[in-house]
């Protein structure tokens, strides 16, 4: 018989910007290496469907092993580092993606394969200098969801998905940045789909 075959279309490659994570009324821990530079963070590479849906812990039998990235590690850190509470020192971040998402393209990547993957992509597009190109700076301005699309299209050559999450106080802020990845891993492509959520007319794009 066929061996399992894989159940998505497309991936989500998903950059966080600390300085939203960490203003929140949640706040936020940073490792133990120390305050991550200020620049976008990798998230996750998702594994998505074209319908909108998307699976997920697909392979309990294939879980974490950090051994399995030790030559990683260093780029790890400094490109995918975690601030969530209480303070780790990210396999916990790693093993949560791994185990949810990762598993699910596992046919495709395989541990080694996932997160260097993840790694390479966010090499091929510098999201803050896309912004700071246009203009568009870390320092508690507010700037139009047109203009921060338009920034990382022009940089990127595709069209992303801009997540807005809410500081403390209340105000709407650049949270995430969605580009979409082709099933194989291998480049960027247009999105097939897109994610929901509404941002406001004004985004906020806080300091770290
Ligand atoms: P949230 O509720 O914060 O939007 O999402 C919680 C988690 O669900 C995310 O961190 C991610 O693991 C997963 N998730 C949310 N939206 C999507 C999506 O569109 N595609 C995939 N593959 N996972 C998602
Ligand atoms: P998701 O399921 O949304 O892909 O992953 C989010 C999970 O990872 C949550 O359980 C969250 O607590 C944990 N996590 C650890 N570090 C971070 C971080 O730096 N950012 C985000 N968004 N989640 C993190
Ligand atoms: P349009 O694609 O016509 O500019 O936008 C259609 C609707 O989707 C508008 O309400 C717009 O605010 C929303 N939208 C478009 N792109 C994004 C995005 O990247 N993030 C969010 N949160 N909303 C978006």
């Amino acid at each position: 018989v066929l061996s399992a075959s894989q159940d998505f279309d497309f991936f989500y490659f998903v950059q966080q910007w600390p300085g939203s994570f960490c203003d929140t009324k949640h706040g936020c821990c940073y490792p133990g290496t120390g305050k991550p530079a200020s620049d976008f963070g990798i998230h996750g590479l998702w594994p998505n469907r074209n319908d909108g849906s998307y699976p997920s812990n697909c392979d309990s039998s294939n879980p974490f092993d950090a051994s399995k990235i030790s030559d990683l590690m260093s780029q790890m850190k400094s490109d995918w580092p975690t601030l969530s509470c209480p303070s780790s020192e990210g396999l916990t971040f790693w093993g949560h993606e791994w185990d949810k998402h990762g598993t699910c393209s596992e046919t495709v990547l395989d541990q080694h394969g996932y997160f260097s993957t993840a790694l390479s992509l966010k090499t091929q597009i510098n999201l803050l200098q896309a912004l700071e190109s246009a203009g568009i700076h870390p320092n508690g301005s507010e700037y139009s969801l047109r203009s921060i699309r338009d920034a990382v299209k022009e940089a990127s050559g595709y069209t992303p998905w801009i997540e807005c999450n809410t500081d403390s106080s209340g105000n709407s802020q650049l949270y995430q940045i969605y580009l979409c990845v082709d099933s194989s891993g291998s480049g960027f492509v247009e999105c097939p789909v897109f994610p929901t959520g509404s941002c406001g007319s004004s985004i906020e794009f806080p300091s770290f």
